[in-house]
């Protein structure tokens, strides 16, 4: 209560608002919001975070938590990771820690170890902004930041990051908050709000337009006017970013637990567009009620729904399914130009993976399994004979499986067919013999078989009460 009232004074008094964004960075005293009107808690910061706070701030340096541990604390969740700010330059941080490293070429940064845990401390950075490039700063013809590695003061450290709620500072001196950018301001209106020049900032690193987005979805704030109206003009702006610092992107967007919400938000704002141009054309020509977007809206709310349970999510199956729009109509077509399933396969997946690589760039190690699941895609029409044991013993077969299901609430295959397969994996192995050798079911008026076995063809029986329950090693 004492916050809230504290908080409508200074609006009324004008000591907050939107001074911050929007202004270009005119510099004025930072607002403060001492102790007992903020809920930000010692209690709430891991040992390990206050240990290196306060290591830095004995040796006599400045030292803050920033960033989105002050955010996510204000908003009484969770944080993820604490990053630490300071004044002490990252030679003087090693030596206040044994138990330090120094990474990065581009910006120098300290890494305290304990154990597996790292708490990152950062040494305050200045000159971008639209100012003058003082020291190392390089920026393209566009004004795109290439290397921003100088130093600077805790006021220019904080106008330099992107939005408001994320350049907030925690002191560990008198656990204040210190605010030069209308942050408080922000996270009480609930807005997602870029520091400083829209243009300016997004032109500097584009990447912030998908960081907007991620922000509001995962904290389900809004975005600011100009902030959102920026991302229509600039998006285009993400094909001058690396392809392999967007697939790093695109893990933070959907593998964090609220990939559905941002799938939408993307679109929304004309972003994922930009990341995968031709699934989003598949998207817009099936429009609102098409099975693509069912599709991929399932894969999403599933990957989140697997994140909350602390289960394991794989790039190549969310890949699998963002790029799977174009890669099944490509195979429609080059089957119906009479390829084989096999050679079908093979081209479109070579040319929409090729196509795909030049804007997000999934790590090789994760094609093969994404191809996989495509490809045993066909292999789950045929029910009969020892080809399932097969299918059920292949090492992608779970995960080819969750396609399915995916397949199927898009209306791609028959509900029918999707349940077959969930029960025969229920079921003791008697059931399943069953299963495998009952008549095959006709083939369904609509049911997409590109693949499927001729029916009815002569097959060896298998003998009852075999020992394995899997496929067979050998073929006898
Ligand atoms: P998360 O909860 O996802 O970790 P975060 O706000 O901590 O959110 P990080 O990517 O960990 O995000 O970055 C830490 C901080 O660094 C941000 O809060 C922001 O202040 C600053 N920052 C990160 N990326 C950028 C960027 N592209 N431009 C400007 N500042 C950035
Ligand atoms: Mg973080």
């Amino acid at each position: 209560m004492r916050k809230l009232l504290n908080l409508m004074f200074q609006s009324l008094t004008g000591q907050t608002g939107s001074r911050g964004a929007g202004n270009g960075g005119a510099r004025a005293e930072p607002r403060v919001i001492p102790r007992p009107d903020h809920i930000v808690s010692r209690k709430d910061i891991p040992p390990h975070a206050l240990k290196v706070l306060y290591r830095l701030n004995k040796a006599g340096y400045q030292s803050y938590l920033v960033g989105g541990g002050v955010r996510d604390l204000l908003l009484g969740s969770e944080p993820k990771d604490f990053d630490v700010a300071t004044d002490a330059r990252p030679e003087q941080v090693r030596k206040v820690f044994s138990n330090c490293r120094l990474i990065g070429r581009r910006f120098r940064l300290a890494h305290v170890h304990f154990g597996r845990d790292i708490i990152e401390v950062a040494t305050f950075r200045g000159g971008s902004n639209g100012e003058e490039g003082a020291g190392d700063v390089v920026q393209d013809k566009g004004g795109r930041l290439l290397r921003d590695n100088v130093y600077g003061t805790m006021e220019e450290d904080a106008w330099r990051r992107d939005f408001t709620i994320n350049g907030l500072y925690y002191s560990i001196d008198d656990f204040s908050i210190i605010d030069y950018v209308g942050g408080m301001a922000d996270i009480e209106r609930r807005l997602i709000h870029l520091i400083g020049d829209v243009e300016t900032r997004y032109r500097e690193d584009p990447v912030r337009m998908l960081r907007a987005a991620r922000f509001a979805a995962k904290l389900d704030f809004d975005i600011e006017r100009a902030t959102a109206e920026g991302i229509g003009r600039f998006a285009p702006l993400l094909a001058e970013i690396a392809p392999a610092r967007l697939f790093d992107e695109c893990l933070k967007l959907f593998m964090a637990g609220y990939g559905r919400v941002t799938f939408d938000l993307l679109r929304e704002y004309g972003l994922f567009a930009e990341l995968f141009p031709a699934t989003e054309a598949v998207l817009q020509a099936e429009g609102d009620d098409g099975g693509s977007l069912r599709l991929l809206r399932q894969a999403m709310a599933n990957t989140d729904q697997r994140v909350s349970e602390g289960r394991p999510v794989t790039p190549a199956f969310l890949f699998a399914a963002l790029l799977w729009p174009p890669v099944r109509e490509g195979l429609q077509q080059r089957r119906a130009e009479g390829l084989s399933p096999g050679e079908a396969l093979q081209r479109t997946a070579a040319s929409e993976v090729g196509a795909a690589d030049q804007r997000v760039a999934l790590p090789k190690r994760f094609r093969i399994p994404m191809r996989e699941i495509w490809q045993l895609q066909p292999r789950f029409e045929r029910r009969q004979g020892k080809r399932v044991w097969h299918l059920m013993g292949h090492p992608r077969f779970r995960a080819a499986y969750d396609f399915l299901l995916l397949r199927a609430h898009a209306g791609e295959v028959e509900q029918e067919l999707a349940d077959w397969w969930t029960r025969v994996q229920e079921v003791d192995r008697g059931e399943q013999e069953t299963m495998i050798n009952a008549p095959a079911p006709q083939a369904r008026e609509g049911e997409s078989a590109p693949a499927s076995a001729p029916q009815g063809r002569p097959r060896r029986r298998r003998r009852r009460g075999g020992r394995r329950r899997g496929p067979p090693q050998t073929e006898s």
